[in-house]
């Protein structure tokens, strides 16, 4: 039934561009005659073919011949390489088919098609007009001219109703279904021509905050995209962090390619350690995220060796795929989105990203790209929903630079305490001019903290004065009012150095009413009691506090609705998968594309795990991959799994009793016990005489299961336990976890 919608939609495109063809095919005669509206169109869309197109009807065979990149090479920017074995069996394929489909085609259109397309490919000289399709699918141009006849290719496409009902499960159900209701006009670039499948596989960060990776595969090549973790919930006691399933990735390791990180949050490089234990391969980053990765390998004893530094607007291959790295702004410096060219068309994924025509280090997002992407069309785009709910757009990291300098005048006379994120490298930078301005030297605490200046000082991308700095120790030779300390522990996490300052409970710095302090963030949801327990013991110990209710002191990092609305207008994509962000957040962005008009057919709210396939005409859910989450506690990975996170769970709500008995194993009968000992349950000694009256219920349990001759310890065992635990609910309405214990001798 999708299917049948589905061609609906096609149809419908298929005749506007029909219409759209036949005034497009005016350009491919000489410019003379071309009115200036299709001429101007043409000049954005594909520069060079209408002049080329010209000059080969001269001489179209010689042309031909003299094509200067022999078959059994490629092109990939710069780089001419040999085919691999997949990319020339993806040729014959294409050209077979191509053969196939011109027959059919009318004998007018083919010629100049055809001709078009050999331009384009001798054209080609850098990444940007460089048309990967092309190189991978010969038939990509000639379908494009001809605007793709969609509905023919679907007739002898296999029947797809297999997949219908998964299909219309994961797709957005939403009243612009009708077409009546959407904005008319909506109109992707890309243009339907059946490729050899893509398949999108999130791994983490669908229906969820954090542990971001997605598998993209094609024929016998997969690479990666980031490896994040997430924080334990409260349900997850004593677990230090959560990291994606691998199982997928081992079971493909000869098809990986690669890993690409978009940027340096632990929700995108958390888990790469834990990925690259099990299995090497090559990472590629931007210079600040590949210093953080560095960090996280040295930790865990890991080479160096397989990360790769990439600059933004640089490809990289993975097999038939390539990776073009796309700068975006986001709270880290070098954050960067992706443009996925693949054979069955170019796949665009956003990363974290925020739009800040303001940025820090002068480095806007290159929205300019992403428009280009979008005009020579763009087959899915998937983009960070962590703010989809939020209106408006999110304000310019500079902004809080501003109310910096206010607070900073505000202080006058006080220590300043600005508490934020050690990643916000761009935030530390308007802290320190500040204090450079108000002539206030520099202390830093917490080691990620030290960490994330140091290496951002190194690269370059912290500028700060050689002098500004301060030791701990020697803060106190300066008045308060000469000095500024940065901190983490805007979150209020228990260990964090403004935590220890607000108890009391720090070496070196002790709150006092001269303090001014700053909490230069926005609790993370489930932090929040955390935070206001912080600002509880900053204000008691008489400390002035501005946190984010009361100031501009922090933006998010996030692209809010219009700037969600920006990215898919620029990149118009065929579908779209919103990603990194819970089901809300993914359902609301999911809305807003559908309030551009995109069909609600095209819009995929997925889970973990599902393998998204689509061959550049349809997209469609076509099965389920292992994934899920793997608990990491101290050094063990995976091994704390439902069983022993019930276990904890039950310990820690009820505690426990232990019982233990000693039993003469040839005569079964008991010779100590029952001893009772019990934990985080009752205070035994508080409670003696419900104790001893367990005691005796057990003596009795014993004699009966002894007595009838039974042997099977684990059988006695566990009627001591029923035994015990009845008794106890009885009397305190509880169930501590009981742990019966046989001795025998
Ligand atoms: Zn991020
Ligand atoms: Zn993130």
């Amino acid at each position: 039934m999708s299917k049948k919608n589905h061609s609906a939609d096609t149809g419908d495109t298929a005749k506007k561009e029909k219409v759209k063809k036949a005034a497009a095919k005016k350009p491919s005669l000489p410019p003379k005659g071309v009115s200036p509206d299709d001429f101007d169109k043409q000049k954005k869309g594909r520069k060079n073919e209408g002049k080329k197109t010209a000059k080969t009807r001269s001489a179209p065979a010689a042309q031909k011949k003299s094509g200067r990149l022999p078959p059994e090479l490629s092109i990939l920017g710069n780089t001419v390489y040999q085919k691999t074995e997949f990319e020339r069996e993806l040729l014959e394929q294409r050209l077979a088919s191509a053969a196939g489909e011109k027959q059919t085609d009318r004998a007018a259109s083919e010629k100049p098609a055809k001709q078009g397309k050999k331009d384009t490919r001798r054209k080609a000289k850098s990444l940007d007009d460089f048309d990967f399709n092309y190189l991978l699918s010969p038939t990509s141009i000639a379908d494009m001219e001809e605007g793709g006849k969609p509905k023919d290719r679907k007739a002898s496409k296999p029947a797809q109703s297999a997949q219908g009902t998964q299909k219309k499960k994961n797709r957005v159900s939403s009243p612009a279904k009708t077409a009546g209701d959407a904005p008319s006009g909506y109109r992707s670039n890309h243009k339907p021509v059946k490729r050899t499948p893509v398949r999108i596989i999130p791994l983490g960060g669908l229906n969820e905050i954090g542990k971001n990776m997605t598998a993209f595969e094609c024929g016998s090549d997969m690479f990666i995209v980031d490896c994040g973790l997430a924080f334990p919930d409260s349900d997850m006691p004593g677990v230090d962090m959560v990291i994606p399933d691998f199982t997928y990735v081992e079971q493909n390791r000869d098809k990986v390619r690669g890993i690409i990180i978009t940027h340096g949050h632990e929700d995108h490089i958390g888990g790469l350690a834990y990925l690259l234990m099990r299995l090497r391969m090559p990472v590629y980053a931007t210079a600040l995220t590949i210093a953080l990765i560095e960090g996280k390998l040295k930790e865990h004893g890991l080479p160096l060796s397989d990360l790769n530094k990439i600059t933004p607007g640089q490809t990289v291959k993975m097999g038939c795929m390539a990776v073009e790295f796309i700068r975006v702004n986001h709270s880290i410096p070098d954050s960067v989105g992706l443009a996925i060219h693949t054979p069955a068309g170019v796949l665009v994924h956003t990363g974290d990203f925020k739009v800040d025509f303001t940025p820090i280090d002068g480095e806007i997002i290159d929205l300019a790209r992403f428009g280009e992407l979008g005009n020579k069309g763009v087959l899915a785009l998937m983009a960070d929903s962590t703010n989809a709910e939020r209106p408006g757009h999110t304000p310019s990291e500079r902004k809080v630079g501003e109310t910096f300098e206010r607070l900073f005048a505000r202080a006058d006379g006080k220590r300043i305490i600005i508490a934020t994120f050690a990643s916000n490298i761009h935030r530390i930078q308007q802290i320190v001019d500040n204090a450079v301005t108000n002539g206030r030297k520099v202390a830093v605490f917490g080691r990620s903290m030290l960490n994330a200046i140091s290496a951002a000082t190194q690269l370059g991308y912290l500028k700060v004065p050689d002098d500004i700095f301060i030791d701990v120790d020697a803060m106190n030779k300066y008045p308060p009012d000469k000095i500024c300390l940065i901190t983490t522990g805007s979150q209020g996490e228990p260990m964090s150095a403004l935590t220890r300052m607000a108890m009391g409970e720090h070496r070196s710095v002790t709150i006092t009413p001269s303090d001014y302090i700053i909490i230069s963030a926005n609790p993370i949801p489930g932090n929040e009691k955390f935070v206001t327990r912080v600002v509880n013991e900053l204000l008691r110990a008489g400390a002035e506090v501005v946190y984010e209710a009361m100031y501009d002191v922090h933006v998010s990092g996030h692209a809010c609705q219009e700037e969600l609305k920006l990215i898919q207008a620029l990149t118009r994509p065929r579908f779209f998968i919103p990603v990194h962000g819970e089901y809300k957040h993914l359902k609301k962005h999911a809305g807003l594309a559908l309030s551009m008009g995109m069909p609600a057919n095209n819009v995929f709210i997925c889970s973990i795990g599902d393998v998204i396939e689509t061959d550049g005409v349809d997209m469609k859910v076509t099965g389920k991959v292992q994934a899920g989450r793997v608990l990491v506690d101290g050094l063990g990975v995976g091994d704390v799994g439902s069983v022993v996170l019930r276990d904890r769970k039950h310990l820690a709500e009820d505690g426990l009793m232990v019982v233990v008995v000693t039993i003469e194993s040839e005569t079964g009968t008991l010779v100590a016990g029952p001893d009772i000992l019990s934990r985080g349950f009752v205070y035994v000694r508080e409670n003696e005489e419900m104790m001893d009256e367990a005691r005796k219920l057990l003596v009795d349990t014993l004699d009966s299961c002894l007595g009838s001759n039974m042997h099977d310890w684990n059988a006695i065992k566990t009627s001591m336990k029923n035994a015990v635990s009845d008794f106890i609910f009885r009397r305190t309405g509880r169930k501590p976890m009981i742990l019966p214990i046989i001795e025998e001798i």
